[in-house]
């Protein structure tokens, strides 16, 4: 079948101005689009040659070939015309934003006015050994950027927004370089595909406002340095009704001057003297838990066995941390330093050399 002449499918003149072709398409191309058409063959190949007419008469030297040598002129470059419609999408992608804008009936673009999921808020926070052991409930303070309310985060006055020109609503523009068709976030709607009619006073369009506000943290027992809570819908509220984000909170642990923590258990330095080491001996050991009302400090009793030697190790079993999401509890574990006295007594100094002479006989 002979290939149909190009002025012919649009319906113009051999003399038809650019801006004349361009209407022509338009009228063309809007009755054989295929979201006008769906399923529909002849609709499709019908929108693929007017559109391939369409770049060929409008750029002067294929027209010129075209018009001097017709269709044999232009296979004779090379030139072969569309291979489907989503071809003529990315080859016109800025035309048919310039021709239509939003609304045109041009799908294949997501909806940007649909609900959408608020962002993720991340925050950190500081507790003490002892909260961090025990859990704790805290208010978090959270600064941070929210949609705005009166304009449901579009940034528009009464939340009317228009198609972005420049994308033609796709929220992309395509480049040519060399061969390639590379394809950026659009610059005007950055990204969004739509602009808003009037900016929202309460925004100044930008959709979304500061907000502060203060959030109930419950810190389970055992948690560690480094570990990170999620509170799920607590982050930033959704676009249109869309479900709010997750709060992820981030737990320092600041350290405590009497104990080391590693994994669930406390280490803790137990000072005895040279007496209690040699002989043995009942000490106070503090605890980690804090006190109830009104009552003492709790802690525990601990036995240091006769002969103990610097370094050696006593230990308190679940004297440490509850183990987080877990049953039971770290060790509590003494280590052990003998003191040497810096200053004596002459009666204390007298009772050494005699221990000293006993220990050479
Ligand atoms: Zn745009
Ligand atoms: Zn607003």
């Amino acid at each position: 079948m002979a290939k149909r002449d190009y002025y012919e499918l649009l319906e113009v003149e051999r003399t038809a101005s650019k801006a004349e072709l361009k209407i022509a398409f338009r009228t063309k191309a809007l009755e054989f689009h295929p979201d006008r058409n769906p399923d529909d063959p002849e609709a499709e190949e019908q929108f693929k040659l007017c559109s391939e007419a369409y770049d060929i008469l409008s750029d002067a030297d294929k027209r010129l070939v075209y018009d001097q040598y017709g269709h044999e002129g232009l296979q004779g470059r090379g030139y072969s015309g569309f291979g489907d419609v989503q071809d003529v999408f990315t080859h016109f992608q800025d035309l048919f934003g310039d021709m239509f804008g939003m609304g045109g009936g041009f799908g294949r673009r997501p909806r940007r006015d649909a609900p959408a999921r608020g962002a993720d808020v991340r925050a950190h926070m500081q507790i003490s050994l002892a909260e961090a052991a025990f859990g704790t409930k805290k208010e978090l303070p959270l600064g941070h950027a929210s949609p705005c309310e009166v304009c449901s985060g579009t940034g528009a006055e009464g939340g009317e927004l228009i198609g972005c020109a420049t994308c033609g609503g796709r929220g992309q523009v395509a480049h040519q370089r060399g061969g390639f068709l590379l394809s950026t976030t659009c610059p005007s709607c950055r990204g969004q595909g739509s602009r808003p009619k009037n900016p929202c006073d309460a925004c100044q369009g930008s959709g979304e406002v500061h907000q502060d506000r203060k959030v109930e943290v419950s810190v389970p027992a055992g948690i560690d340095e480094g570990q990170t809570l999620r509170l799920g819908g607590l982050g930033q509220a959704g676009r249109l009704g869309g479900p709010a984000g997750d709060l992820y909170v981030s737990v320092m642990v600041e350290s405590d001057p009497r104990f080391e923590r590693e994994r669930d258990d406390l280490y803790y330095e137990l000072h005895v003297s040279y007496p209690q080491a040699a002989l043995g001996a009942q000490v106070v050991v503090p605890s980690l838990e804090p006190a109830a009302e009104g009552e003492d400090e709790p802690s525990f009793d601990v036995v240091v066995p006769a002969g103990i030697q610097p370094g050696e190790l006593v230990r308190v079993p679940g004297g440490g941390i509850p183990r987080l999401g877990r049953r039971g509890r770290g060790d509590l574990v003494c280590v052990v330093q003998v003191d040497v006295p810096k200053e004596l007594s002459p009666r204390a100094q007298e009772l050494i050399r005699e221990l000293a002479e006993s220990f050479e006989s």
